[in-house]
């Protein structure tokens, strides 16, 4: 039988009663009070009406509410869909509409954000319960979770879903993601496994709960571990604290976070040498960063590649990162080995394994693959072949099984009819010492097809130069020649969306759209 997350929650209530489950600022809570009051809280949504099935959103920045709230739909079989603060307006309403959600959880400093949209909701009869402060809603969360009443638990089936989960837009709008029970069961455990976590860990996750990381955040569920969370928005000087004071043992941060850990611990020094591992993941990591993370934490490090349609899916493990640093530095470009619940594979144009070296389309299979996107019924065909999920991601996997991601197959740029993978041009110049960020895509060119453009962030405290002549130079010396940019374009900061990926697609439209903001210096010659 697999074990249910509602089955974990109890299981952690018993095994470790009086262990800090989550610390976030000054709240922390153990294994015992998250039982005690997700029950509750799963009481009062039944007394609201929710059922089994019913969708139950939350508009919160981070804090431990998220946690208890989605620990009882967990226990009444109900649906969690977390809203992203940072939606704009169309985009909140979007994700409501299209999750059908019947209650939503509001905190305080969110209320603000729903504006006109809460007549709406409140005359569509979407439930408003607020929370932290929040007044006038149609309900309290504290008075739902003050009531002393048992939910009533419905039969629950490892493939009924508990998450609508929104994927990241990078490559277009977020498309709404149907999790199962069964699949976060999978994630926690495979993710436990992968990253080789201990029930004396402290873990410190970054990412938001909005996105699927919001399965990171209760990884705990599956060894006992405690978790520390930021409390209000992740940024580095708070982490860095965080660490010292929780005594942080194992960190999670994407790549950007991870270089601005790296500035800030640099320039204001906090003692995290309880530090054991620092595992990234979610966007590619440069090996430059990588070494510089292990100069400045000292500690392992650990690579997770995964997606929301999938969970995590590869680990390049702390021991692979010691192998690679000492033997095979090129090594540290791989995302590592596929988890033992998945299947990887790569696929040809026609859909055909191709043998091992072979570049293609990763196609993943296993417990943790979706569903299907909520409401999508023809991007889902998209994507699915059978229980295959197609990525969309570009690789090819060695003789010894570890995946080196390449590219998204939407971010290719064909050239002079020869494709060309940004992110091996990023990740030359990212090399330059005088380069601190770079996004290169391909813009439309009357001769090419496509010409490759490189938008750039100078290092500030550099000296070397790095103007479009030098940049060329140095990509001439490493790349051929269509893969070397036609133009550079110069931004004092490449802007990140929030999930910290830079978003290609509206960084491109901002560099079309206002060349005289941006201005393109040609390289070519
Ligand atoms: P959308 O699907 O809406 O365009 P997205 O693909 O960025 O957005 P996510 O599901 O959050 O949404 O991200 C998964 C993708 O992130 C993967 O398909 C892959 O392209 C990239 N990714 C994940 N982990 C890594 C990693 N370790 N290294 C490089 N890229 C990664
Ligand atoms: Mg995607």
């Amino acid at each position: 039988m697999l074990m249910l997350p509602r089955d974990l929650i109890r299981n952690c209530a018993a095994a470790y009663p009086c262990k800090a489950a989550y610390h976030c600022g000054n709240i922390s809570r153990t294994w015992q009070e998250m039982d005690a009051r997700s029950d509750k809280l799963a009481a009062g949504l039944q007394s609201m009406g929710v059922a089994k099935g019913d969708a139950v959103a939350i508009l919160s920045h981070e804090c431990v509410e998220i946690y208890e709230h989605f620990m009882a739909c967990m226990k009444i079989g109900a649906v969690r869909v977390g809203v992203n603060w940072r939606y704009p307006p169309a985009e909140l309403s979007h994700v409501l509409h299209d999750s059908g959600a019947r209650v939503l959880l509001v905190q305080a400093s969110c209320v603000h954000l729903l504006g006109p949209l809460r007549h709406e909701l409140e005359s569509a009869d979407i439930r408003l319960v607020g929370y932290a402060g929040a007044h006038g809603l149609a309900c309290d969360y504290d008075a739902l979770v003050n009531q002393d009443v048992a939910p009533t638990l419905p039969a629950l089936d490892a493939d009924d879903p508990l998450l609508f989960t929104y994927t990241s837009g990078t490559t277009g709008k977020p498309k709404g993601v149907v999790i199962t029970n069964g699949s976060v069961s999978n994630t926690i455990f495979q993710s436990i496994v992968g990253r080789g976590l201990r029930t004396d860990d402290v873990f410190y996750m970054a990412g938001q709960s909005s996105w699927m990381t919001v399965i990171m955040l209760v990884l705990g569920l599956g060894n006992g571990m405690t978790h520390v969370i930021p409390d209000g928005d992740f940024d580095v000087a708070s982490y860095l604290l965080d660490v010292e004071r929780f005594r942080v043992t194992a960190a999670s941060l994407v790549p950007t976070m991870m270089r601005r850990a790296i500035q800030e611990q640099r320039a204001n020094p906090r003692d995290t040498s309880s530090l054991r591992v620092i595992s990234y993941g979610s966007a590619p990591a440069t090996p430059g960063l990588i070494r510089d993370a292990y100069e400045t934490f000292g500690c392992e490090m650990l690579q997770a590649y995964g997606m929301t349609e999938a969970g995590w899916v590869t680990h390049l493990t702390e021991a692979d990162h010691r192998y690679a640093l000492a033997h095979e530095p090129e090594l540290l470009g791989s995302a590592g080995r596929v988890g033992v619940t998945y299947e990887l594979t790569v696929r040809d144009e026609q859909g055909n394994v191709v043998p091992a070296g072979q570049r293609g389309e990763i196609w993943i299979r296993g417990q943790g693959v979706m569903k299907g996107y909520l409401n999508l019924p023809t991007q889902t065909a998209e994507v699915m072949r059978g229980d295959w999920l197609c990525t969309n991601d570009i690789g090819r996997v060695d003789s010894r099984g570890y995946l080196y991601l390449l590219d998204r197959k939407k971010f290719l740029i064909i050239t002079g009819a020869v494709n060309v993978f940004p992110a091996m041009v990023e990740a030359v110049l990212s090399q330059h010492p005088a380069v601190a960020d770079v996004a290169v895509f391909g813009v439309p060119h009357p001769e090419w097809g496509e010409a490759v453009v490189a938008v750039v962030q100078r290092r500030l405290e550099e000296p070397a130069a790095a103007d479009a002549t030098d940049l060329l130079a140095f990509c001439q010396q490493r790349l051929s020649k269509p893969e070397c940019p036609k133009a550079f374009v110069f931004m004092p900061e490449i802007p990140k969306a929030s999930t910290g990926k830079t978003n290609k697609l509206l960084l491109k439209q901002q560099v079309l759209a206002k060349p005289e903001q941006f201005p393109w210096v040609i390289s070519e010659t």
